[in-house]
């Protein structure tokens, strides 16, 4: 068998994807491998390309996880100062902000429950997001100070991934 690119050059290994024949200069070139297996040109590209789209997805569900921490932060803070503020002038209405900063809580326990894997149906869900959403609310809230730079980092790691496997592209063209 002689290698796909050059057709004169007898391959020295098969593209782990297609089976295609790879030539020696063509292990030496630019090419993707799995588990240490080279791929041939077209199916590099096709696995370089494929990953990079999981990247900007995995980037886009922590942006999201960000900007949900960010806003959470933000109404839990001011729920928890108006909370102190009535406390302070013996207001009657002072369950009010703590009912729905347990609230916001649920809406935490909810969202978390989005992204995991787990099957339970909507009425568990519900019982679960209600019961430990608000009384974890206080520890949760506390959570999304160390949540936002973790996703920062987190979103830092992914869009240097991405940069290497763009970088990575540009070597095929
Ligand atoms: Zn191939
Ligand atoms: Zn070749």
């Amino acid at each position: 068998m002689n290698c796909y690119e050059h057709p004169n050059a007898p391959a020295v290994v098969k593209c782990a994807k297609c089976d295609v024949g790879l030539c020696r200069a063509c292990l030496e070139g630019p090419h993707w491998e799995a588990d240490n297996k080279p791929f041939c040109k077209r199916c590099s590209v096709g696995a370089i390309t494929g990953k990079m789209a999981e990247i900007q997805a995995e980037i886009t569900h922590v942006k999201a996880s960000k900007g949900w921490a960010k806003t959470r932060l933000v109404i839990s803070s001011i729920l928890l100062v108006i909370a102190l503020v009535m406390a302070q002038s013996n207001s009657d209405a002072v369950h009010v902000p703590i009912l729905l900063f347990m609230a916001v809580g649920i809406v935490d326990a909810w969202r978390w429950w989005k992204y995991t894997d787990r099957k339970d149906n909507w009425l568990q869900r519900v019982i679960v997001a209600v019961l430990l959403g608000a009384l974890s609310s206080p520890f949760t809230y506390l959570g999304t100070f160390f949540r936002i730079p973790k996703c920062n980092k987190n979103i830092q790691k992914l869009e240097d991934e991405l940069k290497e496997h763009g970088a990575i592209l540009a070597d095929f063209q």
